[in-house]
């Protein structure tokens, strides 16, 4: 297959129209204002692989700040600058946000200070990313637009399926990069070359070097994607979860775990935040090992470690597997959160699977038909007995046996004001 040597028609035929316009209309400003730029990352892959991206980066050989001026000036919109960096965000007047970069370099012999910038030409700046596959750049202006600027041959990378760095003390830089190595590799099906791979378990110590913030931050995004299972099963491989006290020998049951876990979201569609999802692929190795204390050195939300606990606790409930009812779930879980459930039932594969889904989503929007004011107003002595009989009532409100306040007084009356 021969190189392609420009993209302009993959621009025009794949990027939504107005992204294609705005990158027509910054052509237009290099070319008046004479500043060369490029469009570069992420964008740039996305177009070889024929995968939606629409978030557009840009570099400038000059001041990146001066040239968001410019576009500013041209298209209206506003400006943040970030000066320490010599970058700054153009937030367009249809709402999109375009970060303009100066071609730079950062020295990372200085770890206590922000990145010495120094400005320079863009392979120097293509240099510093990550690896080859996202080292690409488009030249933008009119008379070069498209063409392709690859000076590590990301091209054939992308062909071969392969992520490389760009040099052997990548990982040492910045030991994140393995993650986003690994998150490239599950999403695209790719894998990264001997040299890539060997430097990745040399370097993986580093991980522990890292803040607990800036691991998570990377967690989010690894189990926020595509592959969860083949992701954890990965990471086992290059020794991450090992340098957090998990054990090799967890790898198969963690893996089957997240299986599950995967398989009960699509089939199932539980309420549950998708938002929260990537900290329970995150749990399950920790979890697999009997280790959940060592979850505590990720500086967690408040959700995170009422997720923990719940766990802890679920751990210890027996007889789940034979309720038949979604309302009779409710005396069992009635305070665990809706992540900590899935987790657990996913982690046994249960056969009343489809029960407790219905519970939950049941449960999202229960009507409240009485309260204990009402109870009062029936003429009942208040205690803690109330607890019992609002509880009873919840359960046959989830089971669809009660659907208005007057159904609800009729029961009352039934079960327990008789007895009163
Ligand atoms: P995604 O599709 O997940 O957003 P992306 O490649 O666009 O993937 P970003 O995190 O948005 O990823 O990064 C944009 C670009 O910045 C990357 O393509 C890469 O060139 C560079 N980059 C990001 N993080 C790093 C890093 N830790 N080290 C070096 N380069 C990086």
């Amino acid at each position: 297959q021969p190189d392609i040597k420009n993209l302009k028609d993959e621009m025009e035929k794949q990027l939504p129209g107005s992204t294609y316009a705005l990158l027509t209309d910054i052509s237009r400003t290099a070319e008046r204002t004479g500043s060369r730029v490029y469009l570069i990352g992420g964008i740039v892959r996305d177009l070889f692989l024929e995968r939606p991206n629409d978030d557009i980066d840009i570099v400038v050989e000059g001041q990146g700040i001066d040239f968001a001026g410019h576009l500013q000036a041209d298209y209206g919109g506003t400006v943040k600058m970030h000066e320490t960096f010599g970058t700054a965000t153009w937030i367009h007047p249809s709402g999109l946000y375009i970060d303009v970069t100066s071609a730079r370099l950062e020295y990372y012999d200085r770890p206590a200070s922000l990145p010495d910038v120094e400005l320079s030409t863009l392979s120097e700046d293509l240099y510093r990313r990550d690896f080859t596959i996202n080292s690409m750049a488009l030249c933008l202006n009119p008379e070069v637009f498209g063409d392709l600027v690859d000076p590590f041959n990301g091209q054939a990378d992308l062909r071969s399926k392969t992520i490389k760095v760009l040099h052997n003390l990548s990982f040492i830089d910045d030991p994140t990069r393995i993650l986003r190595a690994v998150r490239f590799e599950t999403r695209f099906d790719f894998l990264m070359d001997k040299q890539t791979e060997s430097l990745a378990l040399n370097s993986m110590a580093r991980m522990k070097d890292l803040s607990a913030h800036r691991i998570v931050e990377e967690m989010k995004r690894l189990f926020k994607d595509e592959n969860p299972p083949g992701t954890i099963k990965r990471l086992f491989k290059l020794r991450f979860w090992q340098q957090f006290g998990v054990d090799d020998g967890n790898a198969e049951q963690s893996y089957i775990h997240a299986g599950q876990l995967k398989t009960f979201y699509e089939i199932h569609k539980p309420p549950a935040g998708r938002k929260a999802r990537w900290f329970n692929y995150f749990a399950i190795p920790f979890f697999t090992s009997r280790k959940m204390h060592l979850m505590h050195q990720f500086s967690l939300t408040k959700r995170n470690h009422k997720f923990l606990q719940d766990l802890r606790s679920l751990s210890d409930i027996q007889g789940v597997e034979q309720v038949r009812q979604p309302g009779a779930f409710h005396r069992f879980l009635k305070h665990y959160d809706d992540e900590a459930i899935i987790f657990m039932i996913a982690k046994e594969n249960m056969e009343n699977e489809d029960v407790i889904t219905t519970y939950l989503k049941r449960r999202v929007d229960m009507p409240v038909f009485l309260t204990g004011e009402d109870l009062i107003q029936e003429g009942m002595k208040p205690g803690p007995h109330f607890r019992g009989i609002l509880l009873d009532l919840e359960v046959s409100v989830l089971n669809g046996e009660i659907n208005s306040t007057d159904e609800a007084l009729d029961w009352l009356h039934e079960h327990h004001i008789q007895q009163d």
